[in-house]
């Protein structure tokens, strides 16, 4: 039985980060995982993996349509699937690697195998107890699928599944036009694959600008895919191999039948805590399995710390991240903070979508004034020049102050260009400090400047 300051559990990129700085910290730490690899769902079956799959047929993309207006002529790539999924793996392979490294690196144990806490200080895994002054749940999600409804990962998927298919499918219906269902539905619908998305609400990407929204769908829809808004979906069969998909139109309480080789459940992730034993040793969750935690990360047993998936607030790889090191400096004695407030999310389809900060709608809500200032990328000369024009950048200041309190962005980059935006935030600065601000040309980014422009005298290219 070894003592350890720090046992971790979950090697994601909450629990992985929050190792490596309770290590660099001076703190003895472990880690316990029970998948094969490091670096949880992100690394594993999500961020990763994704990306890869989006990059790739990205390129196809770019091959198929805009090559020969380049001048570059010839037979577009053809797709060897084994390969394409040997790419996703590998770049997986890569970065999980990259965090075993990291782990010897800091001097840290993995401890691997599904752990359990049979009392606050002690943590379980296989047939050893190990101890620990303090320890950190970062066990992530699980996809949340819709009642009735089974994932058998092969004709019904979930993302996991949807990412591994043995072949490309015919016809995939994506059911939830959320993050997640978006980007897989771009991978398929670029590979040839008829995609339809079935969305319950009457909107994409729920909670985002609604203008980005509409421009969204509107891109999807020209690149091939096919949108059934407002549809509540009832059951899903699978028979010979294909999939029978029942939704009601929820207007007019209409059934309706579509067929598949494969129905993509979309509908969201749940927090994952199964096995922990935290209900026995009284560490409070809310009746979806979110762990509740206080403002540092404390559950409400002493000793026991949460972060994550497994916790509230937004599913993102980074949300997590910055509370593994937020969580660590607690643990250290020193001051872990998180800034809930800016905290971008990015979807990675293209054009990219990213946003940070409040919604036109939450201002309006909260009853504060404010000025919007948009560019469009019509008038940026770099993304014309990269066939890369669709799209905004839609600035939110508060209309006495000038700070900046919120943007969203649809175009080329969107999910680097959010970031000079989330600095100036972080900094309480206001759009004119960012107009003010020289910016490269010719660069994405000039966009975002030109929108800062917008919510003071007016931006030049437009
Ligand atoms: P996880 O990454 O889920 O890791 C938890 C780990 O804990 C897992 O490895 C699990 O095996 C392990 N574990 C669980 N229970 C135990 C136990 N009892 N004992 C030992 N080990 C245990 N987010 C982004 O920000 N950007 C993206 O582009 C993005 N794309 C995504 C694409 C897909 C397809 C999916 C599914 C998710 C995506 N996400 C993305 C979300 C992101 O993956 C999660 O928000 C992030 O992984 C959460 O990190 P975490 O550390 O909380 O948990």
């Amino acid at each position: 039985m070894a003592a350890y300051d720090v046992i971790v559990i979950g090697s994601g990129p909450g629990g992985y980060v929050a190792a490596i700085r309770c290590a660099q910290l001076g703190l003895r730490t472990a880690c316990v995982e029970g998948r094969d690899t490091l670096g949880g769902t992100c690394l594993n079956i999500g961020c990763i993996p994704s990306k890869a799959m989006l990059h790739a047929t990205h390129q196809l993309h770019e091959a198929e349509h805009n090559f020969a207006t380049m001048g570059l002529k010839g037979k577009s790539p053809s797709v060897d699937w084994k390969v394409m999924q040997e790419y996703r793996q590998s770049t997986v392979d890569s970065n999980t690697k990259g965090i075993e490294f990291l782990f010897k690196k800091n001097k840290i144990d993995w401890l691997k195998g599904w752990g359990s806490i049979p009392e606050a200080g002690k943590v379980k895994v296989g047939d050893e107890t190990h101890e620990a002054k303090n320890i950190i749940v970062a066990t992530g999600s699980e996809p949340a699928t819709l009642p009735g409804i089974e994932i058998d990962e092969k004709i019904v998927v979930s993302s996991t599944g949807a990412l591994t298919l043995n072949k490309v499918p015919k016809k995939m219906i994506v059911v939830g036009a959320g993050v997640i269902g978006l980007e897989m539905g771009s991978v398929y619908a670029r590979l040839g694959t008829e995609v339809t998305v079935i969305e319950f609400l009457d909107h994409v990407t729920p909670g985002m600008d609604k203008e980005v929204q509409r421009n969204l769908q509107k891109i999807l829809k020209k690149q091939g895919m096919d949108f059934i808004m407002g549809g509540a979906v009832q059951s899903v069969e699978t028979a010979r191999g294909k999939a029978k998909l029942t939704y009601k139109a929820r207007k007019d309480d209409s059934e309706h039948q579509l067929d598949a080789d494969v129905v993509l459940i979309a509908t969201g992730r749940r927090a994952y805590t199964d096995g922990l034993g935290l209900a026995d040793i009284g560490v409070e969750t809310t009746d979806r399995g979110v762990i509740k935690t206080d403002d540092h990360w404390a559950t409400s047993v002493k000793g026991i710390y949460a972060i994550g998936d497994a916790i509230a607030g937004p599913m993102l790889a980074h949300k997590a991240e910055d509370e593994g090191m937020a969580v660590a400096e607690v643990l250290a004695g020193k001051h872990g903070h998180v800034n809930y407030g800016v905290i971008p999310s990015v979807i990675y389809t293209h054009p990219e979508v990213a946003a940070v900060g409040k919604t036109e709608d939450q201002l309006k809500e909260e009853g504060r004034a404010y000025k919007a200032g948009k560019f469009s990328f019509m008038g940026n000369a770099r993304a014309k020049a990269v066939f890369a024009s669709e799209g905004f950048v839609k600035i939110l200041a508060d209309k006495e102050t000038d700070r900046i309190l919120g943007a969203h962005i649809i175009g080329p980059a969107a999910g680097d260009l959010i970031h000079e935006i989330c600095v100036t935030m972080e900094f309480g600065a206001s759009a004119q400090d960012l107009a003010l601000t020289c910016h490269a040309h010719p660069t994405y980014s000039e966009a975002v400047r030109e929108a800062a422009l917008a919510c003071g005298d007016g931006p030049i290219h437009s």
